[in-house]
């Protein structure tokens, strides 16, 4: 039997790396501040459904549950645009049978927390992190009436999410720098139920109301109902602010998102009901400080835009297990290889995700943008993988981040500069495989 690995959070990321660990071999434990989900009410403040995608499901793959983790799903083929004037339009993700997978978060981190068990990894729920001794490896945890424990392992991983304790104990230690960045906009679920056993609308893709400085998306449900996620600034004209001023909800759905107050009748309660969340970019070095390492969230929390916080989170635990097996479990050698191979990466997705912010609320309704992702997929359709669209490659592929971010750069500035009527498509190609070269990509 190897040594001992506390893991601090249940959530999705900390869940599936337990049961990882488990497999090589560790006792693993895990300290979750919460009530287990599976006997209670998830809570709210995150999202009730996600997009799952290639990367995601690379690393569920390696514990068997990418499989079982598919029947839980809605396939989703592309992005519905809805018009300001009603008319809708489907715009295709990838090639045919490329989706991705709208999964509620609940039935992902159920199923995670069953196998760990399963497994035997030892979850001991509200146990919420006080504390730690970076350079003894101990923990101070309470429960909910206060008490106070400890405990002790070889390796304590945060998995304790965006607000980890574990980076805050480093942070104290002055063994990490933290950069947080706000959005300036925030959020609110809103459900569209069912209707008559049926879904409301087109249920296998991402619908977006995209509408500038606002911005709307639904994702469909197993139990045919849609989380719609309302997105505003946080503060001026058509803000969270402003309705708690003006109270016209009503008129504003009206105004800017006019065929959704017939699809959810008891809109006004759950706007007023829901909690408001804002968004911020996280980032944080190093992830490892002694025996203690950030994963996930904890480590490099995203805006929600491209669909990829867990999926990254997920390929974390995936890359750490290669890094693992390649070295033999000598976490000395592995902890500082796998921060600086995933830094760059979750570095990039987080620019990704910022951009795409941009792309999903103003351009995709654009018909220059229109123009050009046609364009696109006539270069992919020539030359397969030789040009592979952006979105593809952060979500169908397990090309780093890194080197999609740059490779969507050079596609980017060969697609401003140069078009169809004036070079032919293999010298767009070539163009930009010299310049991917040039750059050694
Ligand atoms: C609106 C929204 C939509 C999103 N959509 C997507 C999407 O479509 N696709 C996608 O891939 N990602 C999406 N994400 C991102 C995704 O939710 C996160 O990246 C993911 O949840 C990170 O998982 P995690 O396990 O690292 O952290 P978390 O899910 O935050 O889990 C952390 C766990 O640690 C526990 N914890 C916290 N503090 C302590 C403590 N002191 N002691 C003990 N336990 C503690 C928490 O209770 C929690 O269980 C979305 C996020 C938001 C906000």
């Amino acid at each position: 039997m190897k040594g001992k690995i506390i893991i601090c959070g249940a959530g999705l990321v900390g869940s599936l790396l337990s049961i990882i660990l488990r497999k090589r071999g560790y006792t693993v434990d895990i300290h979750e501040k919460r009530d287990d989900l599976r006997r209670g009410n998830i809570g709210g403040g995150r999202s009730i459904n996600l997009a799952l995608s290639n990367r995601g499901l690379n690393a569920l793959d390696i514990i068997g549950l990418k499989e079982i983790a598919l029947q839980l799903v809605v396939p989703m083929h592309g992005r519905m645009i809805h018009q300001p004037n009603g008319d809708c339009e489907l715009q295709r993700y990838g090639d045919e049978g490329q989706v991705i997978n709208s999964i509620s978060r609940e039935k992902l981190n159920k199923l995670l927390l069953n196998e760990a068990e399963k497994q035997g990894v030892s979850i001991h729920f509200n146990s919420k992190i006080e504390s730690c001794n970076l350079t003894s490896t101990d923990l101070n945890t309470s429960n909910q009436e206060g008490k106070q424990s400890a405990d002790n392992a070889d390796i304590i991983i945060g998995a304790d999410g965006a607000f980890s304790a574990i980076r805050q104990s480093m942070e104290g230690y002055g063994k990490v720098a933290t950069t947080k960045e706000d959005l300036g906009h925030s959020y609110k679920e809103l459900t569209i139920g069912a209707k008559i056993d049926d879904f409301a609308i087109y249920p296998n893709a991402l619908h977006i109301w995209p509408r500038h400085h606002l911005m709307l998306i639904a994702l469909p449900n197993i139990d045919k109902t849609f989380t719609c996620t309302l997105f505003l600034p946080n503060t001026g004209a058509d803000s969270f602010e402003s309705f708690s001023k003006s109270g016209s909800i009503l008129n504003f759905f009206e105004q800017h998102f006019s065929d959704v107050p017939p699809l959810i009748s008891d809109l006004i309660d759950q706007f007023n009901q829901n909690p408001t969340c804002s968004l911020s970019t996280i980032k944080t070095y190093p992830w490892k400080a002694g025996d203690f390492l950030l994963i996930g969230d904890a480590a490099h929390a995203i805006v929600p835009f491209y669909g990829q916080g867990m999926n990254a989170g997920f390929e974390d635990c995936f890359v750490l297990n290669q890094l693992l097996d390649q070295k033999d479990d000598n976490w000395q050698e592995v902890m500082p290889l796998f921060q600086e191979s995933r830094k760059k990466n979750t570095d990039a997705i987080a620019t990704l995700a910022l951009q795409n912010f941009i792309e999903m609320r103003d351009k995709v309704a654009d018909p220059d943008f229109v123009r050009r992702k046609a364009l696109e997929k006539e270069l992919h359709k020539q030359f397969g993988n030789r040009w592979l669209p952006l979105y593809s490659m952060v979500t169908f592929s397990d090309m780093p981040y890194s080197e999609a971010l740059e490779r969507g750069k050079v596609q980017d500035e060969i697609l401003t500069n140069f078009n169809t009527d004036k070079i032919g498509f293999t010298e767009i190609l070539n163009l930009y495989e010299h310049r991917c070269s040039e750059l050694k990509l």
